[in-house]
């Protein structure tokens, strides 16, 4: 049974979380290079850490959240998913204790201030800031070939051999940190939808882009 003290307590209690939270204008302004659904996904997270999951807001609000997140920055939701999750934060709002209502204001804020990038996540699994979403290609101007990123890499997935630039192939498996600091002169890179030219087959150090003005040999490749 609940009485008026424990909902005073309970209260008290979700206050004292509330203020434990970021100021909505960090989820306005969440900062350069950091993926707004990231910052969305790491409050909720955090706020979960924190919540004692007594309230069905609490508990099963912000996993729902998480989930609807976490869909969105690894390619398994649509428009209608972004739909349900405006529902979500506007039903938190209306019946959540002063903790879940901070929470839903400030993913609120961060969908408001991010709406475009939010969309790019959602209909076209791009993320601005290369932490969601993202393609790799090894820079032919930093390659050395010495043949680092080739032991790394899953069979076939590199193409390459001493002295020659690398060239990814299939990058499906080798979007990690680990294969990305494979290459201890950084030439592993990320790029969104625009490729960088490449050469679509291994070459030797030092050639390419040097022929015909050093333009790198391709057209820029619109991808995505
Ligand atoms: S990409 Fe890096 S690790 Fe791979 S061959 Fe070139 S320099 Fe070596």
């Amino acid at each position: 049974m609940i009485n008026k003290e424990m909902l005073a307590e309970r209260e008290k209690l979700a206050l004292e979380l509330a203020a434990k939270l970021p100021e909505i204008s960090a989820a306005q302004s969440v900062g350069e290079g950091t993926c707004p659904l990231q910052w969305c996904l790491k409050l909720v997270e955090d706020a979960r850490a924190i919540s004692d999951g007594k309230s069905v807001m609490s508990r099963d609000g912000l996993w729902q959240l998480q989930l609807m997140i976490e869909g969105a920055t690894r390619g398994q939701s649509g428009e209608e998913d972004l739909a349900v999750y405006k529902e979500t934060l506007d039903a938190m709002e209306l019946i959540g204790d002063a903790f879940t209502v901070k929470v839903a204001e400030l993913l609120k804020a961060n969908l408001e201030a991010y709406a475009s990038e939010w969309d790019l996540h959602v209909r076209r699994n791009r993320c601005t800031s290369l932490v969601c979403y993202y393609d790799l290609y090894i820079d032919p101007a930093v390659c050395q070939g010495n043949g680092a990123c080739l032991k790394a890499a899953p069979s076939g997935a590199v193409l390459g051999g001493a002295g020659m630039i690398s060239v990814i192939k299939n990058d499906r498996e080798l979007k990690n940190d680990a294969f990305i600091a494979s290459c201890p002169l950084g030439a592993i890179k990320k790029c969104g939808a625009i490729k960088p030219p490449c050469p679509p087959a291994p070459v030797p150090v030092g050639s390419f882009g040097n022929a015909a003005g050093g333009a790198g040999g391709g057209r820029r490749r619109r991808r995505g």
